[in-house]
This record gives structure tokens, C-alpha cells and sequence, in this order.
């Protein structure tokens, strides 16, 4: 629920869906996100990912089979960029650093290597009209255990305080730039630095298109909510292809049956799935030549619950 409260987090929740806007979501993306939103389990989501891992949520936001982090991560560099367009000078995808001659930094983690680049930069956004700005986009997965702290704030700060680690000194001694590191959870949420970035982005885009400023940060707020959400649906539904090789449908029969998540949390065992589902325990320990996943998915199809269900037994329900 923290993840669903965050500032951010909702707005795709409460704005109009205007479809020319890219605010509209079809019915199966919106159970998704709502899924998303409240920690449940996505209906009929294939119980093993294609990388052979079982499939859960935590596990899809970070697959790097198919590429979709990455997608994920342009995806916002580029909204970025696109915004900045209507009132920075100079805006650049992906600017290369100037190489290093000599300098030394003091952090042992500072970037030193030739041909780093960072993923957008303008000029006129913090300061005067020449004044460099360098930012650096990082989308993390808020169910990964290396971001769960006991709460949020604590995780932006860590991934902030990376990011200026590596990049800031460089940026502030050779370029003489300013750097912000852009830090978003895929579930919607904004880091410190990220956050007093795009109010600044909203003011001054309200000025240039004379709009009242409330307005615009609330549409720039769903076109990252949008932008975030829509990435995190394509890692839970995005075919994970292999090169040369277009992926196939996930058949019914590795798919995790369709349970209503408020009936999910309520579930209890009637008594011919009881029976069912010792039965397949009984058989299933006497089988060796079978694996446990494929007896636990054939169970589950079997007695009509999901798999997470099955791998407790009935008798200790
Ligand atoms: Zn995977």
C-alpha cells in the first residue's frame, strides 16, 4: 500500500481517459495496473517466465530477457527530452563527457572512463541561458529486496546518492555543468531531486504556453505516470522473444487460472478441491519423473485456485 500512496502513483488513476493524450488504457492493461497498484498477482500471468525463473511480479520488472528495463528507462529519457525541447536550448539525447587529461577525482565510484555519456542535457533549465544542465535517468523495481528499506524516501535517497556519486564531480569539475539524477520507482513515485526537477519543468512551461501551473504539472505528472505504467504492463505482458525467433503464445495450460483478486485474499478450499488436491500431493511425491512446477500447474488447472495456493498443502490450509 506504501507504493500506492506515493505522490504520483495514482495519477494515472484519476485523469480523464483522453486517448490523443495516450491516457487510455484497453480493459486488460487496466486490470493490470490496477493489479500493479495493489500487490496482487496479474490474471492469467504464465507461471514461468521464458528465462525459466518462476513468474512473479517482483521477477518481470527486472527480466532483462526481451530488453523491457531498458525500453523502460529510454521510455522516460525521452519524455524527459521531448519537454524539454519546448523550453531549453541545446537539448541532447545520450551527450557524450569530455575525456579525462589528467583529473582526478575523490570518490572512489566517480565515472573516469572515456566516451561515458549521460542521458539528456540542456541549457538554460537551472541558471542563465548558457548554463549546462546534465541528467541521468534511473527507473528502479520497488518489490526487488535490494529496495525494500523500511520506507521509501530511504531507497530514492540511496539511488540519488549513486548516481551523484558516479557522475557528479565530473560534471561539476570538466563540464562545469549542474547534474540531476532523475530517480522514478516503476510503480509511479518520484525521487528528492527528480521531483523539484519537473516543478521547475512545469513552471517553466507554463509560462511559455501561458497556462496556470497546477495544470501543467498535473498533465506532466500523467505523462510519467502514464509513460512508467505502460512500461511496467510490457514487462508483465511483453512477448520475450529471442533473436531469430518470434515468441509464441503462453499455452492455457501454463497460465495461472483467473482468480479475482478480492476472492484471492478470501480463498478457501472446497471440499472436492481438498481431495484434489491431496490426491496430486500424494502423486506427486511418488513421482519422480515429473517436476514439481508442471505437477503444481497442472494441479492448479485441476482444482481451479493459483499455484501459490497449491504449494500449500490442504492440510496445512
Ligand atoms: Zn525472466
Amino acid at each position: 500500500m506504501d507504493l500506492a500512496t506515493e505522490k504520483g502513483a495514482s495519477s494515472w488513476l484519476t485523469t480523464r481517459p483522453i486517448e490523443d493524450l495516450g491516457f487510455a488504457l484497453h480493459k486488460g492493461a487496466f486490470k493490470d495496473a490496477l493489479a500493479l497498484r495493489y500487490g496482487w498477482h496479474p490474471t492469467r500471468a504464465p507461471s514461468n517466465c521464458t528465462c525459466g525463473v518462476t513468474f512473479t511480479v517482483e521477477h518481470a520488472l527486472s527480466c532483462p530477457r526481451g530488453g523491457f528495463p531498458i525500453l523502460r528507462h529510454n521510455e522516460l529519457r525521452d519524455v524527459t527530452a521531448s519537454l524539454l525541447t519546448e523550453v531549453c536550448h541545446e537539448v541532447s539525447i545520450e551527450p557524450n563527457l569530455q575525456p579525462i587529461t589528467g583529473e582526478s577525482f575523490n570518490g572512489a565510484s566517480a565515472i573516469t572512463q572515456d566516451g561515458a555519456r549521460l542521458d539528456v542535457s540542456m541549457c538554460g533549465f537551472w541558471g542563465g541561458r548558457h548554463q549546462k544542465t546534465f541528467c541521468d535517468v534511473r527507473v528502479f523495481n520497488p518489490h526487488a529486496p535490494s529496495n525494500r528499506a523500511p520506507n521509501m524516501a530511504t531507497t530514492y535517497r540511496k539511488h540519488e546518492r549513486e548516481k551523484k556519486n558516479t557522475y557528479e564531480q565530473r560534471v561539476l569539475q570538466i563540464e562545469h555543468a549542474s547534474f540531476t539524477p532523475l530517480v522514478f520507482s516503476a510503480s509511479g513515485g518520484f525521487g528528492n531531486s527528480a521531483s523539484t526537477f519537473y516543478k521547475r519543468l512545469a513552471s517553466l512551461l507554463a509560462t511559455k504556453r501561458n497556462e496556470v501551473y497546477s495544470q501543467t504539472m498535473a498533465c506532466l505528472r500523467c505523462r510519467i505516470s502514464f509513460a512508467l505504467l505502460r512500461s511496467s504492463i510490457r514487462c508483465i505482458r511483453g512477448a520475450r522473444s529471442h533473436r531469430g525467433a518470434a515468441a509464441r503464445p503462453v499455452p492455457p495450460a501454463q497460465l495461472s487460472p483467473v482468480m479475482e483478486p478480492e476472492k484471492a485474499t478470501k480463498f478457501r478450499f472446497q471440499e472436492e478441491q481438498k481431495t484434489l488436491l491431496t490426491q496430486y500431493w500424494e502423486r506427486g511425491m511418488q513421482c519422480c519423473s515429473k517436476s514439481v512446477s508442471a505437477m503444481i500447474d497442472e494441479c492448479a488447472i485441476a482444482a481451479k485456485c493459483s499455484v501459490e495456493q497449491v504449494k500449500v498443502r490442504p492440510e496445512e490450509e
